[in-house]
């Protein structure tokens, strides 16, 4: 292990503080070092217990409740001969201890002393993972989880769905397990097929690990468009009724859910109301992104469709089925979630107010959708937000469609300080994903992975200068040998 015994708490930390004091001296953590919590954040001083290697009992470490703290804010501090920890509720006193386990990896556990007084700039810091076109195992989503927490990121958007595998279980669609989740890989001629549903005990044991670290689950289920591989499996759901076949390869497909088949909003609301008991936090992500609309207009159902609604072209009856299946999440108790073409076609229906607007193409989607009065996630391809594009503009480099330098998202900001402070009070925050079409292990994940997901994590949690943020670098990749992950070495931009 690499480390830093000699350094300031200032010259360690990231991301970094709202405030921070470096004091003499050093705490030395050991496995006898003793951790106590009020009741309220008992827990918390169990997980502290487990994450640093020492034990309960005294008051070495302790956790103590601050009431009138928000509800992410801590205060940090370490003295020579005690850690105290105040937080108005467990959620504070883990983000303290994701701090504290920070330092410890990289001093030593040679902890300087120092005051932190923390909280974050923005309530959504995100990151997604594509499970559809490639799925990882239930320990590497959990090993993800455990690192974006320690970076203070709190939401998980899992994209389950996609024209390449359908990877969620609903009871009463066989078919889901049989056809929609299996693709044949063409590119192999032994016939091989490559795919699974994850099942209901590991979705719950990704969420209960997930909710230990105080992160949220998103489950993605993408309509209208992005649904080949539902179609294999119950082609009566497009507008041909097929056959549809699960494809082997990328990009956007015609075939879509049909608008004007009743048969599809029976189908959407069954498997929002199973998605909604299964996963227990409050959002649906209902996709909207990238759905070509030919096979609507050449469709006597969407045609109808659209005579009966007086709708002039295709992109409205994509505003209407929006807004139905936006009814369906709110029905069962959730709130929706969508890619920045849901603004789209919507100048007859409008849209749903409680829809949450996930800008990706660019900031300007994001921009008008809190101009309409939507509040917004900021994830722009074009700004560094997409992580499956080359760390580099090189040939020698993994990674594809784009480039997202270490340096683009060291400067990534989800409220730039043009933005007029009326968008700005809608935008929750920010996110990065990991689309996974060439992705196909773990080690190249965590490649493209990082250091960039640890800078986007600053950027969300309290925003600096882009040199205050490279400058951090070395720290980071030490966190990232220390953590055992695979990273990106080669120059920032
Ligand atoms: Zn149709």
């Amino acid at each position: 292990m690499r480390t830093h015994q000699q350094m300031k708490a200032s010259s360690l930390l990231f991301p970094h503080p709202r405030h921070l004091e470096d004091k003499e001296g050093v705490f030395r953590l050991h496995e006898t070092t003793s951790v106590a919590a009020e009741p309220l954040l008992n827990a918390i001083g169990d997980q502290c217990a487990v994450l640093l290697g020492c034990k309960r009992g005294g008051e070495d470490i302790l956790f103590k409740v601050q009431k009138e703290m928000a509800e992410e804010a801590y205060r940090l501090t370490i003295t020579k001969n005690q850690i105290v920890i105040r937080s108005s509720t467990p959620i504070g006193s883990f983000r303290a201890l994701s701090t504290l386990r920070r330092l410890a990896l990289l001093t030593d556990n040679i902890l300087p002393c120092c005051l932190v007084e923390d909280e974050p700039s923005y309530s959504w810091r995100g990151f997604m993972l594509d499970c559809s076109r490639h799925m990882f195992s239930v320990p590497f989503i959990k090993k993800l989880i455990d690192i974006a927490s320690l970076f203070h990121l709190n939401r998980f958007h899992w994209h389950l769905t996609d024209d390449q595998g359908w990877r969620i279980p609903l009871e009463g669609y066989e078919k889901l397990e049989t056809t929609a989740s299996k693709r044949t890989e063409s590119q192999y001629t032994d016939g091989r097929t490559y795919g699974r549903l994850y099942t209901k005990e590991e979705i719950l044991e990704i969420q209960a690990y997930a909710h230990e670290h105080h992160m949220l689950i998103i489950p993605e289920l993408e309509t209208p468009g992005h649904v080949s591989a539902l179609l294999a499996a119950y082609p009566e759901l497009g507008c041909t009724k097929g056959p549809y076949t699960v494809p082997d390869s990328w990009g956007i497909f015609e075939e879509v859910l049909c608008a004007g088949n009743e048969g599809v909003f029976t189908f959407l609301e069954d498997a929002i109301a199973q998605i909604s008991e299964l996963f227990s936090d409050p959002y649906i992500h209902i996709g909207g992104d990238e759905c070509p609309h030919r096979a609507w207009e050449a469709c006597p159902a969407c045609r109808n469709r659209m005579k009966e609604l007086d709708l002039q072209h295709a992109h409205q009856l994509q505003a209407y089925m929006t807004s139905r299946i936006c009814k369906l999440v709110e029905k069962a108790g959730k709130r929706p979630i969508g890619w920045d073409e849901v603004l789209e076609g919507t100048e007859l229906l409008g849209l749903p107010k409680d829809l949450i607007v996930m800008s990706w193409r660019g900031l300007g989607g994001g921009i008008e959708a809190s101009k309409r009065g939507h509040q917004v996630i900021m994830s722009p391809n074009t700004a560094g937000c997409y992580f499956d594009y080359k760390h580099l503009d090189s040939e020698e480099e993994m990674g594809n469609l784009g480039v997202s330098t270490l340096r683009d998202v060291a400067s990534f900001a989800c409220t730039p300080p043009s933005l007029d402070p009326s968008v700005r009070q809608n935008i929750l925050g920010g996110q990065a994903n990991l689309w996974t079409e060439k992705v196909t292990s773990s080690k190249q994940a965590e490649y493209l992975l990082f250091p960039r997901l640890m800078f986007m994590a600053g950027q969300l949690w309290n925003p600096q200068q882009t040199e205050t943020n490279l400058a951090k670098r070395e720290v980071l990749q030490m966190l990232c040998d220390n953590l055992g992950v695979l990273s990106y070495r080669g120059p920032l931009s």
